[in-house]
């Protein structure tokens, strides 16, 4: 079996009832197999960023679970499904999207899956909420999550509910 580690997720969803939706992915995330859910950020609104339609609901989640990387993602897809995302075109609006920002000090770029996520670090939707409820977590290469957090300019994000 593998070691546990710690995962970060970010979710996201723009169409629909999206808080209703991101409250059934936790439930979803809490469920999943060889893992256990530690930490749920508050819900953040933020406007779309590489994506079309109203704003987002926002919120990370950390997991603490011996599932490899690609098995999580593989979960994390699973888990899209089952709320009938669909990609009629690159960045069309969605109903949740999973995001697999970290895997405990895994560093991997294959075609399937890029860890760190390549531009979590970049984002306010993602920043945030992590720095919520893990504020001294290092970013690979970047630093610390709540440093990043308070450097980040322009994107517009509001907390929404605890
Ligand atoms: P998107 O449609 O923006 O959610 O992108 C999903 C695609 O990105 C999937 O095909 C994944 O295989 C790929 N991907 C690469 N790295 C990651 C990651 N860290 N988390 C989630 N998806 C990833």
């Amino acid at each position: 079996m593998n070691p546990s580690v710690r995962a970060h997720v970010g979710l996201g969803a723009n169409l629909g009832d999206a808080r209703a939706t991101l409250t059934q992915a936790l439930a979803a995330l809490a469920a999943l197999p060889d893992s256990r859910l530690v930490g749920a950020s508050s819900l953040y609104r933020s406007a779309p960023v590489d994506a079309e339609g109203p704003d987002f609901i926002n919120a990370v989640a950390a997991i603490d679970t011996t599932l490899g990387p690609l098995a999580l993602l593989q979960a994390l897809q699973r888990i899209e499904a089952d709320h009938g995302r669909l990609r009629p075109y690159r960045h069309a609006p969605r109903t949740l999207d999973l995001d697999l920002l970290l895997h405990g000090a895994t560093r991997m770029a294959g075609p399937e899956l890029t860890l760190p996520h390549p531009r979590g670090h970049l984002r306010a939707f993602v920043l945030h909420p992590l720095a919520e409820i893990a504020p001294d977590l290092v970013w690979p290469g970047h630093g610390r999550v709540a440093a990043l957090a308070a450097a980040l300019q322009g994107q517009a994000i509001e907390r929404i509910a605890p």
